[in-house]
């Protein structure tokens, strides 16, 4: 594979050089609103299991955010219902100006096949099976022109671009994890989407292999602008990622910019204790919230006895069943 980070060769225009720079003719990045979304999934037994409760998330055009998250919390849902691939319980999603929870479903076909890409979570998902390699990223680009597919890079090319060169005809039932997984992601970038979503890219790939991706990842929102979201559980994938949305219990928990992290105030004003103070303060604590001035708040621990006073619970001294520990909320109005 090409070391990561080296110079960005460009994926969709084959010869770059011979023409004008066309910076700015590409649509660019496709932004994402969602409002209220509850998703829940019926289960064969006939319960509703709620994966997602309420979300609110606005991505800007060509922004690059990492969702994060334990098991169950809801990330590959959202993934799936921003790629249009289900529509959410409940709530509104926009891409761009459209509104495709409503969006009837051959407009909304239309849009994933040309402007939106989504690598499921399981690279063999996105894949035809019994297809070569190669085969694989000429189906991605039907929906392309003949004028546009002449434009883009040779299929051979883009599969150098994720290492798989050497593998480029043989049929993928015989490619390893590593190369389904890459062959997956040059599938997604090859019509060169505005928006890409990718469910987990690197779980199964090598530290150079990973980088090499991440960079692909990257080089795509540079060369046209293309909003990108990846789940993904490794540091060193988040840590490329200017923003990160961290799920928890199927709704935003909170958000890393610049490696800030801000708690994110929920629908009816719901807000998620960070983790290493959750284990601490269990659920069915009693917390006061006393607001010290306009941008501060005190969250503090008191007893479940009735006659706490006012001041109960505040400072070092302050009584009770584990009273006294208290934390400070601050609203940092300089957060984008
Ligand atoms: P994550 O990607 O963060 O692990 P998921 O979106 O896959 O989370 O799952 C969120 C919740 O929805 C989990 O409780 C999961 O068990 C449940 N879930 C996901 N897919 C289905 C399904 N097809 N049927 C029933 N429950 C599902
Ligand atoms: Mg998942």
């Amino acid at each position: 594979m090409p070391p990561a980070g080296g110079p960005a060769q460009d994926l969709l225009r084959h010869d770059d050089a011979s023409r004008p720079s066309t910076a700015g003719e590409h649509p660019g990045g496709l932004g994402v609103r969602c409002s209220g979304v509850v998703h829940l999934y019926r289960t064969f037994e006939g319960h509703d299991v709620v994966a997602l409760s309420g979300v609110d998330l606005v991505i800007r055009p060509g922004e690059r955010v990492a969702f994060l998250g334990p098991s169950g919390s809801g990330k590959s849902t959202l993934l799936t219902l921003l790629g249009g691939i289900q529509k959410p319980s409940a709530g509104r999603i926009f891409l761009g100006e459209h509104e495709i929870s409503r969006m009837p479903e051959p407009e909304l076909a239309a849009l994933r096949s040309r402007r939106v890409s989504t690598m499921l979570q399981g690279a063999t998902r996105n894949l035809l099976p019994y297809a070569t390699a190669r085969q694989n990223v000429g189906f991605a680009r039907l929906a392309l022109t003949r004028a546009e597919r002449k434009e883009a890079v040779p299929e051979r090319e883009l599969l150098a671009r994720v290492g798989l060169e050497e593998v480029a005809d043989q049929v993928v039932t015989t490619l390893s994890g590593g190369q389904r997984q890459r062959l997956a992601l040059a599938c997604a970038v090859a019509c060169g989407p505005q928006l890409l979503l990718a469910d987990e890219p690197t779980s199964q790939l090598s530290h150079a292999d990973r980088d090499a991706v991440v960079a692909l990842l990257h080089d795509l929102g540079d060369e046209l602008g293309t909003t990108v979201v990846v789940v993904t559980h490794a540091p060193e994938v988040a840590d490329t990622f200017p923003r990160t949305v961290t799920m928890k219990g199927g709704r935003v928990g909170s958000e890393g910019h610049a490696g800030a992290e801000y708690v994110v105030v929920g629908a009816e004003g719901v807000v998620h204790l960070p983790t290493h103070l959750a284990e601490e303060w269990p659920a069915g604590t009693l917390v006061r919230i006393e607001p010290e001035d306009v941008d501060r708040l005190v969250v503090s621990r008191g007893a479940g006895d009735q006659d706490q006073g006012p001041d109960r619970g505040r400072g070092p001294d302050a009584g009770g069943a584990g009273g006294g520990i208290s934390e400070t909320l601050q609203n940092d109005r300089r957060h984008p």
